[in-house]
């Protein structure tokens, strides 16, 4: 696998923690070589320590941290035209960014955190998948890349308190296989892999720093981690060119 890795730049959104960080370290494990790492998130000082990380155990591996907020669309353009000549040609783009606001029955929901989640979890990901795609067709070697979309369970089946965030996943799952379908006769492949329960900053943020709550919500399964999520992304960009891992659940053992 690790040949199939090698040279390749990969591009992942939202690696300042958790599963984003996690896949960023994983995909320097398996090819310490000769990689190169676009690490983006909206906190810089965050992703240069997951670059300091990676450095102080791939040394042949270059990172490139960027400050990219995927809610913003021109923060989006100026990332794609401000990479640098080493880091332009794209092979891997990981769209992991994403987050959930709040637990709350459908009219409760403040419209700011409607619109977040939306912008981030969904516009976002349109917005950076129509700012890599040129990047892939325009390749000297024919036209090919990955996307690798972030999805959840949330995704297929919806649960109450969490309409709106199920609502943006059920819209990444439609979008990803829209765009499998349209890209069929290419060699683009469009990967969507969607989490069970992981153990990360992400149920912090949307109990809004409440640690208590946030654990809570994982009692009776013990969570994934980060790294088992990072594990299927980087098996799922290391399979020949013929295999797709088009559509896959991964849980923890015990989640109903
Ligand atoms: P974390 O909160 O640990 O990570 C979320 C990442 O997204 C952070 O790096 C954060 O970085 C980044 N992010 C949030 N908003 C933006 C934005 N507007 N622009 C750019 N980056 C942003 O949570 P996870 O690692 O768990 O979440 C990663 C993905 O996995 C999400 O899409 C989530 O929906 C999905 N998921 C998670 C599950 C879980 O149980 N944890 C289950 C199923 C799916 P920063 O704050 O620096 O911008």
């Amino acid at each position: 696998m690790a040949q199939r890795l090698k040279g390749k730049t990969i591009v992942i959104t939202g690696a300042s923690s958790g599963i984003g960080k996690s896949v960023a370290l994983e995909f320097a494990r398996t090819q310490p070589e000769d990689l190169k790492l676009v690490i983006t998130a909206r906190r810089i000082d965050t992703l240069k320590e997951v670059a300091k990380e990676i450095a102080g155990f791939a040394h042949g591996v270059k990172v490139h941290p960027v400050k990219l907020d995927v809610s913003k669309p021109d923060e989006i353009r100026s990332f794609v035209d401000q990479l640098p000549d080493e880091f332009k040609v794209v092979d891997v783009l990981v769209n992991n960014a994403g987050l959930v606001k709040g637990v709350a029955q459908a009219p409760n929901i403040a419209s700011e955190d409607i619109a977040v989640m939306f912008d981030t979890n969904v516009t976002g990901l349109i917005n950076m998948t129509q700012a890599i795609l040129p990047i892939f067709k325009a390749r000297p070697d024919g036209g090919r890349g990955d996307i690798i979309n972030i999805g959840s369970i949330a995704g297929r089946e919806p649960y109450q308190g969490g309409s709106i965030y199920c609502a943006t996943k059920a819209a990444v799952r439609s979008f990803t296989d829209s765009l499998r379908k349209e890209l069929i006769a290419t060699r683009i492949r469009v990967i969507e892999i969607d989490p069970g329960q992981v153990e990360t900053e992400f149920s912090v943020v949307r109990f809004n720093g409440d640690k208590e709550k946030a654990k809570k919500v994982y009692e009776g399964v013990e969570p994934l981690t980060g790294d088992d999520i990072a594990e299927v992304v980087v098996f799922a960009a290391g399979r020949r060119e013929n295999v797709v891992l088009a559509d896959t659940l991964v849980f923890p053992n015990h989640q109903a």
